[in-house]
């Protein structure tokens, strides 16, 4: 008989697990807490890496639809000073497909295809080991029993408790996120200065980053280095980060001091937040680096439930890659028995692979949001090809 197995999250890493299982003809159910496919707005661009994320998508068959959606030219990088001077302006050669950008929607759309999923089907808690297998508790006050409960469900994660006790802690660095739309056409010199990909400011522990989308849309990213208070903690009940204040009023308050802490820095860069809508506040979490567990048969988890890490590039890239390693593992394992070692064997290798850029993306927060900029600079110059 086929295992039973239940998919917590339809992130990246629990729909790359489900769409490579499914490619191999193994059912799968995927269960999600938001509503509906679109109930919420997807989020910004992702830049998935040559051997990482794209290896996922090779092996979830839909790498041709990849590169037929994304953008190559998403990875140039402008560097300004704050005073707006230009200190780097690196675009992407003809024909580079290392790191292309996709929008997160995009993504989701073209991993979901012809997957199972079970929308408003949050899960409370997952109890291993019983009689029918490992249990499941939904917000809706059912259960069900499964014999493989994979934890893709992000930062927060409901599954994680059943494995291991370690809680997200926070970096000491607050995201603040804004967004414009119709860039080319509403704000050309802005669509200028973030050009085809992104452009990073970084002043004494602040920068600021804004990335094109596809669409003409710009997310921008005010980042600094603040104690949690109450307007930058996340609403653990929901899981989510907090959207600050309901109002225009509102609005314009956290303007007003996005503007007073980024003060003195360049007019042409401050319009950035001059002409941004609503703000998200993202105060940035880690799960500790290295984190493992002693393995429980019958759980595991992916991704950010398994090892979140300051946002460098890596978490969706990892997450997708574990997802489609493990539903290979599974896929190729001989019987029933044989999906506990399938399992055990894949946490070994996620633990080591994600051990490294938990290292290498908690190093790379403290170079980017600095007491000194020239950081932010050399770490560009040490990862960019020249
Ligand atoms: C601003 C920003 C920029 C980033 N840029 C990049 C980038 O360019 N490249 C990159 O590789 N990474 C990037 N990351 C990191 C990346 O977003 C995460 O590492 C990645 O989304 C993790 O995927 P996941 O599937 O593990 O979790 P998530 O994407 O968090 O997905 C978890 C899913 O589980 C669902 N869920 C949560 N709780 C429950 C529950 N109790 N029951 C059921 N469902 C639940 C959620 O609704 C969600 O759909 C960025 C992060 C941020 C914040």
């Amino acid at each position: 008989m086929r295992p039973r197995i239940a998919v917590i999250g339809s992130g990246p890493a629990g729909l790359a697990f489900a769409r490579v299982l499914h490619r191999h003809g193994h059912p799968v159910t995927v269960f999600e807490r938001d509503p509906a496919r679109d109930a919420r707005p997807a989020g910004g661009t992702l830049d998935l890496h040559e051997g990482l994320g794209q290896l996922a998508l090779e092996k979830a068959g839909v790498l041709a639809e990849f590169q037929a959606l994304s953008r190559p030219e998403g990875q140039a990088m402008r560097i300004l000073d704050p005073d707006g001077t230009v200190l780097r302006d690196w675009q992407p050669r003809p024909g580079d497909r290392a790191n292309p950008e996709i929008d997160r929607g995009q993504l989701r759309d073209l991993l979901l295809g012809p997957l199972d999923v079970q929308w408003g089907r949050g899960v409370t808690e997952v109890v291993p080991a019983s009689r029918d297998g490992v249990l499941v508790h939904f917000t809706d006050g059912r259960q069900e029993a499964f014999d493989l409960v994979i934890g893709a469900d992000g930062a927060w994660s409901r599954v994680r408790p059943a494995v291991s006790a370690a809680t997200p802690q926070y970096t000491g660095v607050t995201l603040v996120e804004t967004s414009l739309d119709d860039v080319d056409t509403r704000h050309p010199d802005l669509a200028r200065l973030v050009g085809d990909g992104s452009v990073a400011v970084y002043g004494v522990n602040r920068a600021l980053v804004a990335q094109r989308n596809s669409g003409g849309h710009v997310k921008v990213y005010a980042q600094f280095r603040v104690p949690l208070d109450r307007h930058t903690t996340p609403d653990r009940q929901m899981g989510r980060n907090r959207r600050v204040g309901p109002g225009p009023a509102d609005v314009e308050a956290v303007r007003s001091s996005l503007l007073a802490r980024f003060d003195g820095w360049a007019d042409s860069v401050l319009e950035l937040l001059r002409h941004g809508a609503a703000f998200v506040h993202r105060p940035l979490h880690v799960l500790p680096v290295s984190h493992t567990w002693a393995h429980v048969p019958g759980v595991t988890l992916l991704g950010d439930a398994a090892h979140l890490m300051p946002p460098l590039g890596a978490g969706a890239n990892l997450a997708m890659l574990e997802g489609a390693e493990l539903a290979e593992s599974i896929a190729a394992a001989p019987g029933p028995g044989d999906l506990d070692g399938a399992v055990r064997a894949f946490e070994e290798r996620m633990w080591e692979r994600a051990g490294r850029w938990a290292h290498i993306t908690a190093a790379g927060l403290e170079r980017l949001v600095s007491p000194d900029p020239s950081q932010a600079l050399a770490l560009f110059d040490e990862v960019q090809p020249s």
